[in-house]
């Protein structure tokens, strides 16, 4: 352990459970539970629903907020979790963020809680099928990918994309941008913002990819890749930019929490002011 790391632990109090050897292993969520939460919440908050039908299968929930004022000129964002069913913090850490319903106060907001509602109910990454949904987004056959994309289809563009994800193999927090045009960056300021709250992974290198300060910047080409995830879907056909937040699952799970809400509160904030600096 560095000096970094060491220091981290001891500010947060947070260590590696060391509980998850060959897979994620630790708490488990009633989904439909944290689902109904998540509509209760955006019901209190004034916010729209919109089921998704999904053949066979549970309906996804897209839960959208219009801007306040300027509709044109708003930002337009998206946050989507809940598509490994044994990485129960994302929606967690949505169900959180509608709870408190702090958001910037003139934007659009699409959220999507749970991709992957069967997954959770097994208690497994991939849905009841046993399909990785996160590798559907190219040539996709699984019913919840493509109720997911229709629905995407119908959307217009978004300023920028978060997906909510856990990694039970990382030493702390990590996220992925995907900035193919330089955009001003946002990752900075998720990093430091979610150190407050939860180690980050300083490894050189995560997932087989080069990163640096808990920050990973793929250079890929997504039409070299046949697995998209998500993030490839959205990066083509809607945003110019998408970040990944990874939180760390062998860490308590308000620790990782915390991470995701921290990371998403910390995107938000700064994306105004990047808006800004790019014109
Ligand atoms: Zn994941």
């Amino acid at each position: 352990m560095d000096s970094a790391t060491s220091k981290q632990a001891k500010v947060h109090n947070a260590q590696r459970l060391r509980k998850n050897i060959s897979s994620y292993l630790g708490e488990t969520i009633d989904i439909d539970v944290v689902l109904s939460d998540c509509l209760a919440a955006a019901k209190t908050h004034g916010w729209s629903i919109e089921e998704i039908t999904v053949p066979n299968k549970p309906s996804l929930f897209a839960i959208t907020r219009s801007p306040s004022r300027n509709t044109h000129q708003a930002p337009r964002i998206y946050v989507s979790t809940g598509i490994h069913g044994d990485e129960p913090a994302g929606p967690l850490a949505v169900r959180k963020l509608l709870q408190e319903n702090q958001w910037l106060e003139n934007a659009s907001l699409s959220l999507i809680p749970c991709l992957n509602p069967t997954g959770f109910r097994l208690k497994r990454r991939g849905n009841d099928d046993g399909t990785d949904l996160n590798r559907e987004y190219l040539n996709t056959k699984a019913p919840e990918t493509l109720a997911h994309i229709d629905w995407l289809s119908r959307q217009l563009s978004f300023d920028l994309c978060l997906c909510l994800h856990e990694d039970w193999e990382s030493d702390g927090f990590y996220v992925y941008e995907l900035n193919p045009e330089n955009l001003p960056s946002l990752a900075d300021h998720v990093v430091a913002q979610v150190a407050k709250v939860c180690p980050l992974d300083l490894s050189e290198m995560i997932e087989g990819r080069p990163a640096k300060n808990g920050i990973i910047r793929p250079s890929v080409d997504p039409r070299s890749r046949p697995q998209w995830p998500e993030a490839f879907y959205l990066l083509t056909h809607k945003t110019r930019l998408s970040y990944t937040l990874e939180a760390p699952s062998d860490f308590p799970l308000p620790t990782r929490v915390a991470a995701l809400v921290t990371g998403v509160r910390a995107a938000l904030a700064a994306f105004p002011a990047a808006v800004a600096r790019s014109h």
